[in-house]
């Protein structure tokens, strides 16, 4: 009887199982095009009931079309949004080029589109004292002439008097030598799998969605109607979106999971508890300082991976239901004489099989 009792309280089942269990996820997930960097972060996602997204890069492409260059001289309300790229004056030509030159050394998808929109070969001996501020724009120094490109709030802190305008889009100011010279309005469409996305985490019950950017309030607004996402923040720097994430953790139990491109988001893709990075849009930051990294930058992979990890949970609380009320069972058994060695080696090896099994059938299923 001592001997059936030693056999039956080996812990194989349960030592073997649990680790195999997140394994299988975490394998699982990767199939699925989801890199998850430890066991503890696939039981973060499965109790995560806030998902907070970024939005350049993030929730939209992050590949701005330019629709239109404005000097300081065209007439105020009418900024038409044309398609395809429309024919500029050489005036207009002359800001892009600006702002294209200031843009060089920026990895910002608005730096890269104006890069792109430019599309002659860039002379970077051109730009010196090249300064990227975060939320803001750049300033730069093209052939001698001190170019400062971005949103209103860097036009502000550099006290440029410039002209607001009403149409939806991005707008990047352009300002030489501390004079207004005129604006790009840039447009960039939301990632196609974007609705979806919001769609599947709301049937897995995930209803604090939530929108973060550092673009203006009137575009966040749109995207978020769009969407279905009634939470849509605008106007944040990087330090605001990290204060808007301290207020969100204020409640312990609610578990953040951010998505970001970790451009002007690392810091808050490092503090929530789970934070997810796009492998391909994302920069090295995020990447580095991710849980999570959704290698094709679908967005649509968050509900994939939260499914996968409430999966991974559930197959291990199953394991160790089987393997504690199995043993349990039959050390009962053996300690009325019932149960022999056979039962116990049952308890024993045949149970941390099964749960082996069980365990591997992550791997096997469809997300
Ligand atoms: P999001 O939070 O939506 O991902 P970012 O924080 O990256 O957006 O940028 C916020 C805003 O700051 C942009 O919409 C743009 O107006 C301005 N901005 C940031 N970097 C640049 C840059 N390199 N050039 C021009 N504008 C910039
Ligand atoms: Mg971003």
């Amino acid at each position: 009887r001592a001997l059936t009792f030693l056999v039956i309280s080996c812990p194989c089942a349960l030592v073997i199982s649990i680790p195999l269990s997140f394994f299988a996820g975490i394998g699982g997930a990767s199939a699925e095009g989801v890199l998850v960097k430890g066991s503890n972060y696939l039981e973060a996602l499965a109790g995560t009931r806030t998902v907070v997204f970024d939005k350049t890069g993030t929730i939209t492409q992050g590949v701005f079309e330019v629709c239109g260059i404005h000097g300081t001289n065209c007439a105020s309300g009418s900024c038409p949004v044309e398609s395809g790229h429309p024919v500029y004056t050489k005036k207009e030509e002359q800001l892009l080029e600006y702002a294209a030159l200031a843009e060089c050394h920026s990895t910002h998808p608005i730096s890269i589109s104006l890069q792109k929109a430019y599309g002659k070969k860039l002379d970077v001996d051109r730009v010196t004292d090249v300064q990227e501020i975060g939320g803001h724009g750049v300033i730069a120094t093209v052939d001698g002439h001190r170019v400062a490109a971005g949103n209103d709030k860097l036009m502000k802190k550099e006290k440029i008097a410039y002209r607001n305008c009403s149409c939806t889009g991005t707008i990047v100011h352009l300002a030489v030598d501390g004079v207004y010279a005129g604006y790009l309005l840039l447009s960039d469409t939301p990632k196609e799998d974007a609705i979806t996305a919001v769609k599947e985490l709301k049937t897995l019950n995930i209803d604090n969605i939530q929108i973060l950017s550092g673009d203006k309030q009137a575009i966040v607004s749109k995207l978020g109607t769009e969407l279905g996402i009634s939470q849509a923040y605008g106007d944040l720097l990087p330090e605001g979106k990290v204060a808007h994430i301290e207020a969100l953790k204020t409640n312990p139990s609610n578990r953040i999971a951010f998505v970001g491109d970790g451009i002007n988001d690392a810091p808050v893709l490092a503090m929530s508890n789970v934070g997810i990075a796009m492998g391909g849009l994302g920069s090295d930051a995020a990447i580095e300082t991710a849980d999570i990294v959704i290698q094709n930058d679908q967005p649509a992979k968050v509900a994939t991976a939260i499914r996968i990890g409430r999966a991974t949970r559930r197959i291990v609380w199953e394991n160790i239901i089987l393997a504690f009320g199995v043993k349990f069972a039959v050390l009962l058994l053996g300690a009325i004489g019932i149960a022999t060695m056979w039962e116990a080696v049952f308890a024993d090896v045949g149970v941390a099989l099964i749960a082996i099994l069980n365990a591997i059938r992550i791997q096997k299923k469809k997300f």
